[in-house]
């Protein structure tokens, strides 16, 4: 009998390792639904039935203590047609991202105003869904994970001759951190752009860096111009790891790399630094630095609160009066104390370089959003032209 007892708890157990096993790739089947969140960049941690056509998605964030960032991806395919209520639910934590809808996780739309209701007290919001048997990916912004970013590098350098790659590191889980680099020789004075330390923030830290560099790798006089007078360190993805993981905020071993630019205790931060240093040591000289983020209050740009507004003398208050000046944008400065171990003031303290982060908002409008990054390019790329001219 206890032989055969022991037997039946040991397949029991076995059936129970089995569908643990199943959830831990985060794959859920709830009724007709088939929930997935097993991508790179996904983030579902469970999916309930909570009573008829209504459903409850868990979102937590990998580490803790945390900024409010909830981020979220997963798809749903349902074997029949129907329409669903989806509850997300953050624990500790209130909805902030309007849902992106997409079928090929290319082309996004953000959910209906009228398909979502938030509850601002409890923090939560439901979703109305019309799920079938076509897998619909739902996520906090659009989903780009390393592999996205990669394929545009590569894409790119093919595109662009005097572009190339090299990986200067690796992050906490050995993935490869790529710096792109325009670089010669005979130039000595160098900007450096650094983006998505923060993983949720694809607006400003994807599309709105993408299309700044691709502004400043273009054939346009101008461009060309800068970069005979400079050369470009261009770091377009500096926490793959924490991307991939679907994290809120922070890397693999949940450090916020934009807080560790004193303590320096990540490689990630560590390889930026080296190579930046090491750039240095060569003879090369840091004269701009510009770090790109998202906000739910942006757009605007952090600045040093060591730099006086006032006077025109300042690279950033010409680049910013340039923009203002000739263009729709108004550019809102915000001063940050220089003694905040954030990236930009890292540069200051350290060259006495000038340098911003480049804060691009939740929900703007995705085309608003390139369209700015290219007008603050072309304006960055003339004040830096006049700096060569004028020696500013
Ligand atoms: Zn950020």
């Amino acid at each position: 009998m206890k032989i055969k007892s022991f037997i039946v708890h040991g397949i029991l157990v076995l059936f129970l390792l089995f569908s643990c096993s199943k959830e831990s790739k985060n794959v859920f089947n709830v009724d007709q639904l088939k929930i997935d969140a097993s991508f790179k960049g996904a983030r579902l941690n469970l999916f309930e039935k909570i009573g008829d056509n209504s459903y409850k998605a868990h979102i937590y964030p990998a580490f803790e203590p945390v900024n409010k960032s909830p981020w979220f991806a997963f798809s749903i395919t349902s074997k029949t047609a129907q329409e669903i209520q989806l509850k997300l639910y953050y624990k500790n934590y209130k909805h902030r991202y309007i849902p992106k809808l997409s079928y090929d996780k290319v082309h996004w739309k953000k959910i209906d105003a009228n398909s979502i209701h938030i509850d601002t007290v409890s923090g939560e919001a439901t979703l109305k869904l019309k799920v079938e048997n076509k897998t619909l990916f739902i996520a906090a912004q659009e989903i780009e994970s390393s592999e996205d970013t990669y394929n545009w590098v590569s894409k790119t350098i093919k595109e662009t001759e005097f572009l190339r790659r090299e990986i200067v590191g690796r992050t906490v889980k050995k993935q490869p951190i790529y710096a792109v680099i325009s670089e010669s020789d005979t130039v000595k004075k160098s900007i450096v752009l650094i983006a998505r330390q923060h993983p949720p923030e694809i607006p400003g830290g994807t599309i709105g860096f993408r299309s700044f560099f691709e502004e400043l790798i273009s054939d346009s006089p101008l461009a060309i111009k800068f970069r005979a007078s400079y050369n470009m360190y261009t770091f377009p993805l500096l926490n793959p790891d924490g991307v991939d993981m679907g994290n809120w905020r922070h890397n693999a071993k949940g450090i916020d790399l934009n807080r560790d630019w004193v303590d320096f205790s990540q490689p990630e931060t560590q390889t930026a630094r080296d190579f930046i240093l090491d750039k240095v040591k060569e003879g090369k000289n840091i004269n701009y630095a510009i770090d790109f983020h998202t906000s739910h209050s942006g757009p605007y740009m952090l600045v040093l609160d060591s730099i006086n507004q006032k006077k025109v003398k300042g690279l950033t208050s010409r680049w910013i009066k340039g923009i203002e000046d000739n263009s729709k944008f108004e550019v809102e400065a915000r001063k940050r104390s220089q003694a905040l171990p954030y990236c930009y003031n890292w540069f200051y303290n350290t060259f006495k370089t000038e340098a911003v982060t480049y804060e691009d908002g939740d929900e703007e409008d995705r085309e608003i959003i390139k369209e700015r990054a290219k007008i603050y390019a072309q304006h960055f790329m003339k004040t830096m032209n006049l700096k060569i001219e004028k020696e500013l």
